[in-house]
């Protein structure tokens, strides 16, 4: 378990020392109950092209940076609340090895580990974790999700008419809704996307009219009472699942030092039960295992 580790000496200076690398270009990161269950490298697919990431999975929080100086400095410092993070697991396919889909209510993208069996780990130890983490709370799991943004690469031409070709000068929008990738005149539009931000966000034409009937439909039900505000709680179940699975997520800042491609690789560290993947290796979600021995 995990928990043994809250109090001990070691977990301190493990957080410590992730405070130290990240430096000024993070946030404080000791605090009570909070332990270090694993770290290594990860490849983010970004907006761009896939990039090494180094992240830290807490029992609480999952947080990445750009990787500075291996093991020493990073920076560009991500926080995602476990309790809005749901994996989902993706089959090896030409763009993507050994991948999976990490969701949050505000982000989505795919990482990918360097073996197979370090993929198992990660998944293992971080829906332990989310699991661990909302039976504690007593929270459900969060349904809605970011979409999963399409890499430019994938769209030479508008995903929504068809037409527009993407130059130096026609640039790529992304629809914050489904993910796709579409030119500006259809994505003119905003909508108000409440999970993940309070100002309205640039939505393609589709999602614009779907969101916005979804909300007159809602609006038409409860117009007895008072009317509603624009507020899109929509109930559009899924949408973002038609950006389907091969795209990637909207952190593309550039790394600085570590383009040279010659890193080796370290195995990913986990501090916590060592045999959860015999534990949590069958089908991850919301399966009370009867562990056999
Ligand atoms: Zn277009
Ligand atoms: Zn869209």
């Amino acid at each position: 378990m995990v928990d043994r580790l809250v109090n001990s000496e070691a977990n301190t200076r493990r957080i410590a020392t992730v405070e130290n690398c990240f430096g000024g270009a993070g946030v404080p990161l000791a605090i009570p109950g909070r332990v270090l269950v694993g770290e290594g490298v990860l490849t983010k697919m970004c907006r761009k092209r896939p990039k090494s990431r180094q992240f830290f999975l807490f029992n609480d929080i999952l947080v990445y940076g750009n990787i500075v100086i291996g093991k020493k400095k990073y920076n560009k410092q991500h926080i995602m609340p476990l309790e809005e993070v749901s994996l989902e697991d993706i089959d090896d396919c030409p763009q993507y090895r050994n991948g999976w889909l990490i969701r949050t209510t505000t982000k989505s993208f795919i990482v990918c580990a360097a073996t197979e069996t370090e993929k198992k780990e990660w998944m293992a130890h971080i829906n332990k974790c989310v699991e661990d983490l909302l039976k504690k709370s007593g929270k459900k799991p969060v349904e809605k999700h970011a979409a999963v943004w399409v890499p430019d690469a994938e769209a030479t031409v508008c995903m929504h008419c068809k037409k527009t070709q993407f130059t130096m000068i026609v640039r790529r929008h992304h629809c914050r809704n489904c993910g796709a990738v579409v030119c500006g005149p259809c994505s003119s539009k905003k909508f108000l996307l409440p999970q993940q931000s309070s100002k309205p966000q640039r939505v393609c034409t589709s999602c614009y009219e779907r969101l916005s009937n979804a909300v007159k439909q809602e609006s038409a039900k409860i117009s007895s009472n008072s009317l509603n505000t624009t507020t899109a709680t929509a109930n559009n179940k899924d949408t973002h699942n038609n950006a389907n699975n091969e795209s990637s997520g909207d952190d593309d800042s550039e790394d600085e030092t570590n383009g040279s491609g010659n890193e080796q690789h370290d195995e990913p560290k986990f501090y916590g039960d060592s045999s959860i993947l015999s534990t949590t290796e069958t089908n991850n979600t919301a399966h009370v295992n009867s562990s056999h021995n």
